[in-house]
């Protein structure tokens, strides 16, 4: 998979991780790790993989609370 926000602006550069939000992929240089308190518990917002299907808890917890840029500036929106 290539990193969304890097094919934006022509360049391909492989993921190393998927946004826990959106389920895009994103390079070391795209990805957000929060680590505010946050979310340490429960989520505020409303989770999704893919096409508006729910992700199971497995799998948000396997991809370690990695956001891509777009999805992080929205959740610091919505504090
Ligand atoms: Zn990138
Ligand atoms: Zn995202």
């Amino acid at each position: 998979m290539k990193c969304y926000e890097c094919a934006k602006t022509g360049k391909e550069t492989d993921t190393v991780a998927a946004c826990i939000i959106c389920g895009r992929g994103v390079c070391k240089e795209h990805l957000v790790r929060e680590e505010t308190p946050i979310w340490e518990g429960e989520y505020s917002i409303k989770l999704r993989c893919g096409m508006g299907t729910e992700c199971k808890l497995d799998d948000i917890n396997r991809w370690k609370k990695v956001l891509c840029i777009p999805c992080h500036k929205a959740l610091k929106e919505n504090y």
